[in-house]
């Protein structure tokens, strides 16, 4: 089936475009507003997104919020990750901002909420996805993006970051490789 992502965040819409298939993918349409996150939980944040976009265009749409949060700032940045260096922050201010904060060693978890909303069928779900990894001592490599380049996954025993694993390698371990398959069942089992 057609599947509408509520974001515009182009680094997702490609990991979704791989991790939904056989399914498709299409970006949100211009004019579209989606709310802004102001809730506690990545499921209070990725719900309205979807609701939004299914609302306004009458097809099945989802949307995901996810972060990082380290076990060394008390589970922060969380819900704030992409606001962690401030409102207008880089995805290099906050990985410095992290590496600085969080001792190399110390425990990360990524966490994705990825919710579904079909208006026809009258549907909603919220798919949760975790991966749990370490702070690594400097950042390396160059795929993913985020906090990727500081991310040590514990699914991996090759001492890489996320960044440096293929796409391939990321999907199978991380938050949101791990919520969308959660959906895909769920889609499949319909
Ligand atoms: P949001 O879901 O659009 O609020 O953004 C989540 C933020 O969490 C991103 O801007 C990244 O900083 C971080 N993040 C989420 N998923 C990943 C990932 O797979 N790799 C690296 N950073 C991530």
């Amino acid at each position: 089936m057609r599947l509408l992502l509520a974001s515009r965040n182009a680094h997702k819409a490609r990991e979704f475009g791989r991790l939904l298939t056989p399914h498709e993918v299409d970006g949100l349409p211009d004019g579209i507003e989606l709310p802004p996150e102001v809730g506690d939980t990545f499921a209070a944040n990725a719900l309205p997104k979807a609701r939004a976009a299914a609302a306004a265009t009458g097809r099945a749409a989802f949307a995901d919020d996810s972060g990082i949060e380290a076990e060394a700032l008390g589970g922060r940045p969380g819900v704030r990750s992409a606001r962690y260096a401030g409102e207008d922050a880089t995805d290099e201010e906050n990985l410095a901002k992290l590496l600085r904060e969080a001792p190399a060693g110390s425990g990360l978890a990524y966490v994705c909420a990825l919710a579904y909303v079909d208006p026809v069928a009258g549907e909603e779900r919220v798919f949760e996805g975790r991966c749990t990894g370490r702070v690594a001592a400097s950042p390396g490599g160059e795929g993913g993006f985020g906090y990727d380049p500081a991310f040590l996954p514990d699914d991996d025993d090759t001492g890489r970051t996320m960044a440096e694993l293929s796409d391939a390698e990321k999907d199978a371990i991380s938050h949101r490789g791990r919520a969308a398959r959660a959906l895909l069942r769920w889609l499949d089992g319909r």
